[in-house]
């Protein structure tokens, strides 16, 4: 058996904060306690030592835990879960664009993407107020300093911005 320690700077995806923690790992005939180790924690841990007598485990008062190889459910350290994988974004609304008033009837008027938009705005190519009623996009505007706006455009602002006459 092999005893591995972490340090300062050590975590476990669940956020737990492994210094002054400890996990152990047997040998058998495929693998090395080290092997298993590395498999499992990559070389984000600290020491190894033959026994907790020569880790200090007593001394130091660490905190032993079993590494979690089997239950997927859970994290490494098995004190929590794993977080979340974030879901795949819709591929239609990833695209960044959303719509809003009455469809024309477009390929881009799918109803995954409309969106109703709140008074209080105005178009961002003529300035003016747009009202209930109109119809528009709202487009992601990226910008290297603030990220990305979403910004409203009457549908026909939006068209010629692109040349396409209206
Ligand atoms: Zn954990
Ligand atoms: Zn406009």
């Amino acid at each position: 058996m092999s005893v591995f320690t972490f340090g300062g700077g050590h975590e476990c995806e669940c956020g737990r904060r492994l210094n002054n923690a400890y996990t152990t790992f047997e040998d058998d005939a495929e693998q090395t306690a080290r092997d298993k180790m590395f498999k499992v924690w990559e070389p984000k841990w600290s020491m190894e030592y033959p026994t907790a007598e020569e880790a200090g485990t007593e001394r130091f008062g660490m905190t032993y835990f079993e590494t979690n190889t089997t239950d997927p459910a859970r994290c490494r350290c098995g004190a929590g879960t794993p977080p979340a994988a974030a879901p795949e974004p819709d591929p239609v609304v990833r695209t960044g664009m959303w719509w809003f008033g009455e469809s024309w009837g477009a390929p881009i008027c799918d109803p995954r993407t409309h969106i109703v938009l709140n008074s209080g705005h105005e178009c961002f190519a003529c300035k003016r107020d747009l009202h209930e009623g109109d119809r528009g996009f709202v487009v992601a505007h990226v910008d290297a300093l603030e990220g990305v706006a979403r910004l409203p455009w009457h549908r026909d602002c939006f068209l010629q911005s692109l040349g396409i006459s209206v």
